[in-house]
């Protein structure tokens, strides 16, 4: 289970159990630090922002960094 060694799976997790809609899809954006490992291929070592966001709102961050 190696994206248990991910710093923000614990994050991602938690909003899901509290904020998760049966039959819903939830969308989240997780911003890294500069330095993270993530970004060198290792697993992400900071301490990341993990936010839910609607589809419309993480579509455009997703285009930028094209
Ligand atoms: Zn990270």
């Amino acid at each position: 289970m190696a994206y248990l060694k991910h710093n923000y799976t614990e994050k991602v997790i938690k909003l899901a159990v509290e904020n998760s809609t049966p039959g819903k899809v939830m969308h989240t954006l997780v911003e890294h630090d500069e330095w993270c490992a993530i970004w060198h291929g290792g697993y992400c070592n900071c301490d990341p922002v993990v936010k839910i966001l609607p589809l419309a709102e993480i579509l455009p961050l997703l285009k930028k960094q094209q």
